[in-house]
């Protein structure tokens, strides 16, 4: 499947999904805060990373040392003891889940090695080939009870190559209402130039895993199409006007995360736009894993301008926006 093993690499998605989807049922107790530029991080979100991180290491999986990482350290400065508390607790069972409890981090000096891990600047520290990690993307979501990822992608040169999700509440198979937690949620893997796999959550490896791609066309040549949930993700005027271009008459299916990447590479949807508000910058952990898993599927991840989506380190380059689609979707050039 790929040139190293891959299966340590889904059971620490998956042991983290199902640590997050406890998680999320019990969201009220949890610590959280709001990090300086406002975006909400849970204990939820710093447990996952510091797990997910833990598994890779233990298992020797290649490039785990350092990666990039949307949580750091600094976020323990203001939880406190429950936190370090909380934190210890939530990687420790996602750990045991992976069956990797000896490497689960008992120090607050070690949950901060780490956080700090995935401080990683590809181009400052020499490194082509990097894991980006979004412990818990979608974190509005979360704290909804709705739609959020564990993202994990692989970036060789500017491409994102091998990318994981983790949908813990995301079923399988088509629903009437994304907005619900599914009760088995979903996992994704997807190996550029090799193929996509999709199975339930709970999957312990690639053999639980079936081959998903995207649809060959979208059904009765009605266009589906995804957008997030939170408006303030996206310049609504643009993306009016591209859904309009394009010729999308359907109602848009909202989802947080980038369960919406899932939702294209397994046929639900054949289109997803992610049109930016003027002045904000994508980061390369919100798209790397989605990116990979689409293109995996057989599908297109491009900027509105029409070039291939790139990964600049901790930043996504895609000139005007990001546009994911399947080959029998044209949007034209914004
Ligand atoms: P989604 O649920 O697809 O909208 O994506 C969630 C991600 O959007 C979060 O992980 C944030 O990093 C990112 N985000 C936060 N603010 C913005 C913004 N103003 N525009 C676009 N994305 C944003
Ligand atoms: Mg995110």
């Amino acid at each position: 499947m790929s040139t190293f093993d891959l299966d340590p690499v889904v059971r620490a998605v998956s042991a983290a999904s199902r640590v997050a989807r406890r998680a999320a049922a019990e969201r009220a107790n949890l610590a959280d805060l709001l990090k300086d530029d406002k975006s909400p991080v849970t204990v939820a979100d710093l447990a996952v990373q510091v797990a997910v991180t833990a598994a890779l290491r233990a298992a020797g999986v290649p490039h785990a040392d350092r990666l990039v990482g949307e949580e750091g350290a600094d976020s323990l400065d203001a939880g406190g003891s429950v936190m370090i508390e909380q934190l210890i607790r939530l990687s420790g069972e996602s750990l045991d889940a992976a069956g990797l409890g000896h490497a689960a981090p008992t120090t607050e000096a070690a949950l901060r090695e780490l956080l700090d891990a995935a401080g990683l600047d590809p181009a400052a520290e020499g490194r082509d080939t990097f894991w980006c990690l979004d412990p818990i993307d979608g974190t509005k979501g979360f704290l909804r009870g709705q739609q959020f990822a564990i993202a994990l992608g692989l970036v060789e040169g500017r491409d994102p190559q091998i990318g994981l999700l983790g949908c813990p509440h995301l079923p399988l198979g088509e629903s009437d209402d994304y907005g619900a937690a599914d009760d088995t949620g979903s996992i994704y893997l997807g190996v550029v130039g090799e193929g996509a796999w999709a199975g339930p959550a709970t999957a312990s490896g690639t053999t639980d895993l079936a081959p998903t791609a995207v649809s060959p066309e979208p059904p009765g040549g009605r266009v589906r199409v995804c957008l997030s949930y939170e408006k303030a993700h996206s310049d609504t005027d643009r993306t009016s006007a591209a859904l309009e271009a394009t010729g999308v008459q359907t109602t848009p299916i909202h989802i947080d995360s980038q369960c919406k990447y899932a939702m294209v590479a397994s046929g639900r949807a054949d289109l997803y736009l992610r049109l930016a508000r003027e002045g904000y910058r994508e980061k390369s952990w919100d798209h790397a894993a989605g990116a990979a898993v689409v293109r995996a599927a057989g599908g297109i991840v491009e900027s509105a301008t029409g070039q291939p989506l790139r990964i600049d380190g901790r930043w996504v380059d895609a000139p005007g926006g990001i546009v994911v689609r399947t080959n029998a979707v044209t949007v034209p050039p914004m």
